[in-house]
């Protein structure tokens, strides 16, 4: 028998599996994928589907198809499953099973131990029965894990006994199920102190909110209700899952459904509709609002403060939206952790676990980051004042790389035709505080909306060496332009990280202040500018005049910045020659 010993997350919505090796956490892949579909099926032939191809049967047969049994676990009810029933643990085994059948043909030997992960709430009977689900599928369970004590495990916490006593929030948001725990660890003990969340709340509701959208347009433009119709419902439940992801590194995404139905008269209809980010954020605030309501629970009833804690953990694939990551942010006044992929934590904790079982020794685990953040200089106008210098952030320090995000930004004055796109690295929001990695033009532009302004789309994607390929899109997709330079990388633990980002909040907490100081410009410098702002503002301006009038306006900010007055006079008659030009 193998001395191995599998680490399990079986999740409501999908289950992960890893193992130790060469001293390392490892996922195996099942059906060559990371994620198994937490879902069970029968076949018309009656024939057993674990996983992604019983996920993509659920649309068309739901009454052949059982998914997110982990919610009946526990609790004496039954699932039906093409006219047959079915106990929770059987139909979690059928998973664990599969689980088992795929570490052998990766691992080359049947692994018969396990230990498996269940959240931190669960009672004695749900707990229970997880084990009971382990037997059905042949495996022997070693050790019933909390989740969130996974999570801590995979970031190298509660593994080393010298170390001070650490108080972790594990935020949790999965598919269907959302949970806060606070845990401490005491060396190689751990207590749950409190746990709060809501077990049916997840990126399907997420999903259901967007399809629903969908489906309300539809139904006012066709007067036919999409949700009546399994197979119709089931591609545009699906269509608006891809669009969310997408959303969470591109700043819009295209939802394109052909022939989605026929119309009274047989001709088919389509669906095409581009969402924005924002307006998807809109869609779900109130729910992930009330992951912070549940937060605070938790923190009541543990009777600390966000400040009593020591880290904060983002697990669950729905931690990959940025306005989770924004939201936890300001709400507990620290950077939470998620370097290591959201969806693999939980399993990568449990083969920790399960390594020390076994024996075996175990290395921390080592991700890529970006240490620093990496963004862009922007500039606005605010009260008829141009505001400049300001950096802009697309990729955050400590990001697991490869990563890849994308901004839509506007221009400022109608008319202008080009940028001067400036990428920075660091955490200062005065961009020329941070280091300058490359500049260049985006030229030619042409005005893309309403009024005058040209929409871009801004794509930064790092790769694994620390090489950045900056590419510029303009949003009507008439010109693009990449540029490729070199940012620092490094490979760390997550603990090392959670060190460096203290030490880091120390040495910036003066140097943000900064921003507020605002720059003081002699009155007679600003009713110059605000010329400027208006004649730009105004129709019709020659684009070529235009675009003199804003670099000019530009270099008198950038020198009454530096205190040079030389160059601010200098700068300001060129303007005034620029500004009767324009008003001839
Ligand atoms: P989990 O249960 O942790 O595997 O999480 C699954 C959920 O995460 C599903 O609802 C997915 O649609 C969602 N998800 C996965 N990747 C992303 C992403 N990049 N952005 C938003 N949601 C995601």
């Amino acid at each position: 028998m193998s001395t191995k010993v599998l680490g399990i997350d079986l999740g409501t919505t999908n289950s992960v599996v890893a193992i130790i090796e060469d001293g390392q956490p490892r996922i195996i892949p099942v059906g060559g994928e990371r994620l198994l579909p937490s879902v069970v099926g029968l076949d018309s032939n009656g024939s057993l589907l674990v996983g992604r191809h019983a996920y993509n049967q659920w649309g068309i047969a739901p009454e052949r198809t059982v998914r997110s049994i982990k919610r009946l676990m526990g609790s004496g009810k039954r699932a039906e499953m093409a006219g047959t029933s079915y106990t929770p643990q059987e139909i979690s085994a059928f998973i664990l099973r599969r689980i088992r059948e795929a570490a052998a043909a990766y691992l080359g030997e049947d692994v018969q131990r396990a230990v498996i992960t269940v959240p931190a709430y669960f009672n004695e009977p749900q707990r229970q029965a997880t084990i009971e689900a382990g037997e059905i599928a042949g495996l022997q369970v070693e050790r019933i894990l909390n989740e969130p004590t996974a999570a801590a495990l995979a970031y190298g916490y509660g593994r080393d006994n010298g170390s001070e006593p650490l108080r972790v929030l594990v935020y949790d948001l999965g598919g269907g199920t959302f949970d806060v725990s606070i845990i401490e660890l005491d060396g190689e003990i751990v207590d749950v102190i409190a746990t709060a969340g809501n077990n049916h709340l997840g990126g399907d509701d997420f999903d259901q909110r967007l399809a629903d959208l969908l489906a309300d347009e539809f139904e006012r433009d066709h007067k036919i209700d999409l949700r009546q119709n399994h197979q119709a419902w089931a591609r545009l439940w699906r269509a608006a899952e891809e669009a969310k992801i997408e959303l969470s590194s591109l700043p819009y995404a295209t939802i394109n459904l052909e022939y989605i139905v026929a119309d009274k008269k047989g001709r088919p209809l389509h669906i095409q509709r581009e969402i924005e980010r924002q307006e998807f954020e809109g869609l779900i605030s109130d729910l992930l609002d009330g992951t912070l309501d549940a937060i605070d629970q938790a923190l009541t009833d543990a009777k600390l403060g966000a400040d009593d804690l020591d880290r904060v953990l983002l697990v669950g694939g729905s931690t990959r939206i940025p306005a989770v990551w924004s939201l936890v942010t300001e709400h507990l006044d620290q950077e939470p952790h998620a370097e290591i992929d959201p969806d693999a934590a939980v399993a990568l904790g449990a083969a920790v676990q399960a390594g020390i079982v076994a024996g075996e020794k175990i290395d921390a685990i080592l991700v890529d980051v970006t240490p620093f953040s990496l963004g862009l200089e922007t500039a606005t106008i605010s009260r008829g004042r141009l505001k400049d210098d300001h950096f802009v952030p697309l990729i955050r320090r400590n990001s697991a790389v490869p990563v890849q995000k994308s901004e839509m930004f506007n221009t400022i004055f109608p008319g202008q035709h080009a940028i001067h796109v400036k990428v920075y690295q660091g955490e200062n929001s005065i961009a020329s505080e941070n280091v300058l990695l490359g500049d260049f033009m985006f030229d030619e532009l042409k005005p893309n909306r309403g009024d005058g302004l040209t929409e871009v789309t801004v794509n930064f994607q790092l790769d694994i060496n620390g090489i950045l390929n900056v590419t510029v899109i303009d949003r009507a997709g008439r010109k693009q332009i990449s540029e490729q330079m070199k940012a620092s990388r490094q490979r760390l633990s997550p603990e090392d990280i959670a060190q460096s980002q203290a030490k880091l909040a120390l040495t910036y907490a003066g140097a943000e202040d900064e921003d507020e100081d605002e720059v003081v410009v002699d009155p007679g410098v600003h009713a110059l500018l605000e010329r400027a702002a208006k004649i730009l503002a105004a129709p019709g301006v020659d684009a070529e005049l235009a675009a003199d009038i804003s670099e000019v306006v530009i270099a008198i900010r950038e020198a009454v910045q530096d205190g040079d007055d030389e160059a601010v006079e200098e700068r300001c008659d060129e303007l005034i020659d620029l500004l009767f030009e324009a008003e001839e």
